[in-house]
């Protein structure tokens, strides 16, 4: 009878994470289990710390002599938390990405909330405004500075009722500290009461009867492929089995995942499926759901922590074999996994861009490794790494060429934004542009425009002076936006959300003299209106997505046909099927490469030749309008022709050139404080440290540069300085992270560890 466990602590500083032992009780014996959290008592007072049980033995782990073990206080659930086949992720995570294991454990785990533990009675804690006329002219009179806190002020008017705490949280997308806020300065205040049943937003109908469809060649032969090797997953193999799917876009990729995931499920085996992200592509979903049907489970950040706490406990208990979801889905307590689907891997989304930065696919990577589990990745465009990976023998690569009978690729059309006379309309829509959506308006269809700007316009540039109105805090320009009556007088930060007034002389000459500087979605939309008076367009970007269901609802409306234009950032070029969309204008091709990192150009192709691919996807045949300045573009002209080998070759040689990944892994130690001198002399601190210990240690191929300032080098009133590594092998980045995220630093100072590929 083992009567020793070994636990982590929940909550653990790095020095301190690792495995203790304990006595377990004779009450607890033949009870307790691997992946329970118990209390245990802890540290020189013995307070009482959540842990988890990573395994049960018959004796101590460590020999140190008589030492008296203490003994766990009790179960904190009565089932385990965590599977086995997690408690190992957790090791795993806790060494590749400088975590400590309580902290991936976090992410496996539904929060805890207040809700939870609150008064109990099914009341929840819901939030108002305390007065609604004083609320109306703190917004008038710009008192309000802070987007985030706008945004709530501006829901609860709205409202009208009281609203549940973690409904408005989900649906603004912020997080509890904007409440705190607010309630200190006495503008809200929350109140226990019973919770309203959520409203479900009606689903949009299905396009395709799936029984129906018979699957082209080039479907098959991929279908074969992965049910073979999912046949053979017993015997001898490679550690991580893992596939990708590259078929252009409209190829029917969706199909070939869920006749494999079907397999996989009538074999007795669970399916993760995960999405970009949820919202931006409900279709995705519903068809899985439609297919799946009640053993279908949902994951993803825009869940009440409910309805999270819900679904989580629908996969635990073994009731669903499928789950759809964000990228967090990947650590679905699934019993026995046999397949993890990724679309649109190349996606930026599947990087989580909060402390683990872990990446959904080395996550997914890790979970089938040793398992009888496949791995699927699946795009039209694959990121260099992934892509590489088939090349290096450590996946198969898998091809759909061809759309279904019927559906052809769109003609592409480049339009040279040099050449057109300047005037036309506002320099907006080229005469080209112009002409085709009228006429795609007059044949009843419909069009896309993509714009990767949001706001009015790009910057107010005093022409006076040249200067560029910064924000308070952070170095960055501040954009203009719509204000409350519907005018652009209103500017904002895109990093940190301050927000004022636009000043009435330009703050560093006093000459009244500043002036909006290129074009915005806002601005886009209203010139459309004057162009194309009596045409309904619809925007779509994170300004007119902050509530819960909008993006559903935006698209839905579009689908509905209620307008005939749909506008947006690159929340649109991702994964619709629109079959009334004919046209595809990109309004500004060029903005798609500016970006100071090496990803620019993999991104702006990725971008481009994705936006295109929404273009006539059911019989009719589809047109791109690409507006460019910079029409030779290299990548631009690649996704023209729909070139990804081109691409994929040419951005390879420049990446194996400049030594960067997938030719190393490169990681990025960002050191922010809120004095500048500080945050560069602990970067140096570290750089010194860490190159002290890589000499000591011997590693092979390691570069480090010197601290350089950060692209945004003050953010949020914190300065920011990086640190940039290169090695061949991920495992001593890792390691280094190790020792810098162990580095007692100057108070105040915080770091930051990204990895790429992560
Ligand atoms: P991808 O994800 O590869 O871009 P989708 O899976 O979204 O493509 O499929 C594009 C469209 O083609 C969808 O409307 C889908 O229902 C349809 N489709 C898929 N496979 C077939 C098929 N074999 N025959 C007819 N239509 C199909
Ligand atoms: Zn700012």
């Amino acid at each position: 009878m083992p009567i020793y466990a070994q636990v982590f602590l929940r909550h653990a500083r790095p020095s301190f994470d690792r495995l203790y032992d304990y006595l377990v009780p004779p009450p607890l014996e033949g009870i307790i289990r691997p992946g329970m959290q118990v209390l245990v008592p802890f540290g020189r007072g013995d307070s009482l710390r959540p842990a988890f049980v990573r395994r049960l033995a018959d004796g101590p782990s460590e020999t140190k002599g008589p030492v008296t073990l203490k003994s766990i206080d009790s179960l904190v659930e009565n089932f385990p938390l965590l599977r086995g086949d997690q408690l190992e992720l957790c090791e795993h995570m806790a060494i590749r990405y400088a975590t400590t294991r309580g902290e991936a454990a976090r992410l496996m785990i539904p929060a805890l909330t207040e809700e939870a533990a609150g008064p109990g009675g099914g009341r929840v804690r819901h939030v108002s405004l305390t007065d609604r006329e004083a609320a109306i002219s703190l917004l008038e009179n710009g008192d309000v500075t802070h987007v985030n806190q706008i945004r709530i002020m501006e829901f609860l008017l709205d409202a009208e009722a009281p609203v549940a705490a973690h409904d408005l949280l989900t649906a603004c997308q912020l997080t509890e500290s904007t409440l705190v806020t607010l309630r200190r300065k006495g503008w809200i205040e929350t109140s226990w009461l019973t919770e309203e049943p959520a409203r479900e937003e009606p689903a949009a109908p299905l396009v395709v009867d799936p029984a129906a469809l018979r699957l082209t060649p080039g479907q098959q032969a991929a279908l074969g492929r992965l049910l073979a090797a999912y046949k053979g997953r017993g015997e001898p193999g490679p550690r991580v089995r893992e596939y990708l799917l590259q078929g252009v876009t409209g190829s029917g990729k969706t199909e070939v995942y869920l006749r494999l995931a079907e397999a996989v499920v009538a074999a007795g085996q669970g399916v993760i499926i995960l999405v970009p992200e949820i919202g931006l592509t409900p279709q995705m979903s519903e068809r899985i759901q439609s297919f799946f049907g009640e053993q279908v489970a949902i994951q993803h950040s825009r869940l009440t922590p409910r309805e999270r706490q819900r679904q989580w406990e629908l996969i635990r208990s073994g009731r669903v074999q499928v789950v759809v979801g964000a990228r967090s889905a990947v650590f679905s307590p699934l019993e026995n996994l046999g397949l993890i689907v990724i679309d649109e891997e190349q996606e930026s989304t599947y990087r989580s861009d909060r402390n683990p930065r872990y990446d959904a696919r080395s996550v997914a990577r890790l979970r089938v490794r040793d398992r009888q589990a496949l791995l699927l990745l699946g795009s039209a465009t694959p990121s260099l790494e992934s892509r590489q990976r088939c090349d290096r023998g450590m996946s198969e690569l898998l091809r759909i060429g061809e759309r279904p009978a019927g559906a052809r690729l769109p003609s592409v059309r480049v339009v040279d934004l040099r050449q057109q006379a300047a005037g036309g309309i506002e320099g907006l829509f080229s005469p080209v542009l112009h002409r085709a959506m009228t006429e795609t308006f007059a044949r009843g269809e419909q069009v896309m425009l993509f714009h990767n700007r949001r706001g009015w316009s790009g910057l107010e540039i005093c022409s006076h002076c040249g200067a560029v109105v910064e924000c308070q805090a952070c170095s960055v320009a501040m954009t203009l936006h719509l204000g409350r009556h519907g005018r652009p007088d209103r500017l904002e930060c895109h990093y940190c959300g301050l927000t004022h007034a636009v000043p009435p002389v330009c703050p560093s000459c006093g000459e009244a003299a500043l002036a909006p500087r290129g074009f915005g979605t806002e601005q886009i939309e209203s010139i459309f209106k004057e162009v194309f008076p009596g045409r309904r367009i619809l925007r779509m970007d994170q300004d007119t997505t902050t509530g819960r269901g909008s993006h559903a609802s935006i698209l839905g409306a579009f689908r509905r046909r209620e307008a005939d234009c749909l506008l947006g950032t690159q929340m649109i070029a991702k994964g619709h099927d629109f079959p009334d969309v004919t046209l595809v204008g990109v309004l500004l091709a060029d903005q798609l490469f500016q970006a100071n990192d090496f990803h620019a150009s993999e991104r702006g192709f990725q971008l481009l030749t994705q936006a295109a691919g929404r273009a006539g996807r059911a019989d009719r045949p589809g047109h791109v309008i690409i507006q460019a300045f910079a029409t030779d573009h290299e990548a631009l002209n690649r996704a023209v022709a729909q070139d990804y080998e081109g691409f994929y070759r040419q951005e390879l040689r420049f990446r194996e050139k400049l030594g960067y990944p997938p030719y190393s892994t490169m990681g990025t130690i960002t050191v922010s404080h809120s004095s500048d001198p500080f945050a560069e002399r602990a970067c140096r601190s570290i750089m010194e440290e860490l190159v002290r210990q890589a000499r000591r240690a011997g590693l092979v191929g390691l570069r480090v540069l010197p601290p350089t300032p950060a692209a945004i080098q003050r953010l949020n009133n914190r300065s920011r300085w990086q640190l940039h590594l290169t090695s061949p092998l991920t495992r001593d980045i890792a390691w280094l992270f190790g020792i810098a995220a162990g580095m007692r630093l100057e108070s105040g100072t915080a770091i930051g560890l990204s990895m790429d590929p992560a």
